[in-house]
């Protein structure tokens, strides 16, 4: 496999980093996983837009323009073997002697890599899937999508523990995300997603069911949840870059939404794979 580190394309044996690199000391970086169908990447521009977002709330300068991170992802893609890939991407804040200000004068380490895309199981987009639900107990800049994820590796876990697929989180009495993707809802007919504030990840498999969503004419609310509508929902939906869109049919092993995917669901799903690259 053919990676990227710091302007070379290199086997990914022959990759190294120093063992000072603060995204190995600190987690003092952010990251991006961009979904690439038939080698045709999926809303790169989104992607690009977020990493900017995220290296500005960590205040570490963007390395590339759009352009330059448009043709290394475009190479990458091009140097392995299979179609359908996962680009990941991280910029840290570089190689520096341990302490925790910023160092002045480092160039940041910027590492990528592709990987076969990991997309559910025909059989999970028909049966749906399994989740766990927990208190949100991670910092409350979730909206930066920063390399620090034990609070999500740790949430991950416990419904790894239970045999779920991700962890539902609610903040103070309110839906905020799972471990490693977004959670809509619907709530008497309409679609029902929380706030993109400080406590979740603005997802952009997110932004892409609203804006797929708003095109078909299917009510889309963006607003608080409780626990209690929560748990009254008709159903409950995973979304991230690689999951795209999955219906939960089991809450803390217990069925939910009647025990198969929803109407709403349903009409997502094929929107979803109407709209993905051909
Ligand atoms: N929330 C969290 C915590 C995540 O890790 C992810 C996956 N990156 C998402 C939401 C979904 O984001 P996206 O749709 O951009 O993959």
């Amino acid at each position: 496999m053919i990676v990227h580190l710091n302007g070379q394309y290199l086997p990914i044996e022959d990759a190294k980093i120093s063992v000072l690199d603060r995204g190995f000391i600190y987690g003092d970086g952010v990251y991006e996983l961009i979904p690439v169908y038939r080698r045709q990447p999926f809303r790169m521009r989104q992607h690009l837009a977020r990493l900017q977002r995220s290296l500005d709330g960590i205040r570490l300068a963007n390395p590339h323009t759009d352009a330059e991170w448009e043709s290394i992802i475009r190479t990458l893609i091009e140097r392995q073997t299979f179609d359908d890939q996962g680009i990941y991407l991280q910029v840290t804040r570089g190689v520096a002697r341990r302490d925790h200000a910023f160092p002045q004068g480092v160039a940041p380490t910027v590492f990528m890599m592709s990987n076969p895309l990991a997309t559910p199981s025909a059989e999970q987009f028909a049966s749906g899937v399994a989740v766990v639900t927990a208190e949100d107990n991670r910092w409350r800049r979730c909206d930066l999508k920063t390399t620090s994820l034990v609070g999500n590796v740790l949430m991950r876990q416990l419904a790894a523990d239970r045999g779920a697929i991700e962890t539902v989180m609610f903040r103070d009495g309110l839906l905020t995300e799972a471990s490693a993707s977004n959670v809509l809802t619907v709530i008497g007919g309409k679609i029902v997603a929380p706030p993109k504030d400080n406590l979740i990840l603005p997802g952009i498999t997110y932004g892409a069911v609203e804006e797929f969503a708003r095109e078909a004419g299917l009510p889309f609310d963006i607003r608080p949840v409780t626990r209690a509508e929560a748990f009254a929902a008709d159903e409950w939906w995973l979304t991230s870059s690689t999951k795209e869109v999955l219906a939960v049919t089991t809450v803390d092993g217990r069925p939910f939404g009647g025990g198969a995917p929803g109407p709403m669901y349903r009409r997502m799903y094929e929107l979803f794979q109407q709209h993905k690259p051909k």
